[in-house]
């Protein structure tokens, strides 16, 4: 065998490690996945993305909203079965309509979200959501995916080679970070359908009345005119989006029958 080929058998090798070791199962869906990255590396570059964004982003004064997301993200990550977590919760003060959640349970809320949300059930969907899409790890998800495609050489480089800031910046924008519309965030409509189901659940779980989902979304739908282009061409159509949401309510309003607590709306934002 000369080099060329040992090399490339080497390369194949190194391939068929990391997807045999890569097959995994989304929350609650069960539906199967490829993530190349371990977990532990995802929550660390989660947490370094997360403080080093927060250093440019000046904290909300708003103490009202502090509390309420804080309350709010503590119940939905109560239910999340992810104890390991070091969950962190912060309000942003921006006019942007944005929220995300980075891998290791740190998310973010940006104040100009807050009003659509109307109350804490508003606000149970929408950091649901954006929980599930970390807990299903979809940001590692697309990069694993893009990675298989077309970039083999690039994979095996990017999993042996020490590439912090090149990673910290892809799971930054595999994550939403930094866009203006982080709630909008082009991730595919499996995902997103994804992430309503999980969302939906957990917000159930936590003791928050599940038809503030539906209702969310047709109210953020007639901000209209407000929507970059992308969303119109990644993301469920409103229709399909609440009727999804319509279809599973029945579990949902049995989850929420047997929470703990029951909080309805809450209080309004
Ligand atoms: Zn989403």
């Amino acid at each position: 065998m000369n080099r060329r080929q040992c090399l490339r058998r080497l390369s194949l090798a190194s391939l068929a490690t990391l997807v045999g070791c890569g097959c995994h199962s989304a929350p609650t869906t069960g539906r199967k996945q490829l993530l190349l990255m371990p977990e532990g590396q995802e929550v660390s570059l989660g947490a370094d993305a997360f403080h080093q964004m927060l250093e440019d982003e000046p904290d909300s004064q708003n103490t009202h909203w502090v509390e309420l997301v804080e309350r709010v993200g503590h119940r939905i990550a109560a239910q999340s079965d992810r104890p390991d977590y070091e969950w962190e919760f912060k309000v942003v003060s921006s006019p942007t309509q944005n929220a995300f959640c980075l891998p290791g349970g740190k998310v973010a809320i940006y104040e100009g979200i807050l009003p659509v949300c109307q109350d804490e059930a508003g606000l149970a969907v929408v950091m649901s959501h954006e929980v599930a899409h970390a807990l299903a790890r979809h940001g590692g998800e697309r990069m694993s995916q893009s990675f298989a495609v077309d970039q083999t050489k690039q994979a095996i480089s990017f999993m042996t080679r020490n590439q912090e800031e090149t990673r910290r910046k892809m799971i930054m924008k595999a994550y939403g970070v930094g866009t203006e519309y982080g709630v909008l965030l082009p991730y595919n409509r499996k995902q997103e359908s994804e992430a309503d189901h999980i969302g939906i659940m957990l917000m159930s779980q936590a003791g928050y009345d599940p038809q503030a989902a539906p209702a969310f979304w047709q109210r953020f739908s007639k901000l209209g005119a407000e929507k970059p282009p992308e969303f119109l061409s990644t993301h469920p159509s409103d229709s399909r989006r609440s009727s999804d949401l319509d279809l599973l309510l029945p579990e949902a309003m049995d989850l929420y029958a047997n929470a703990k607590e029951q909080h309805g709306s809450g209080v309004k934002v």
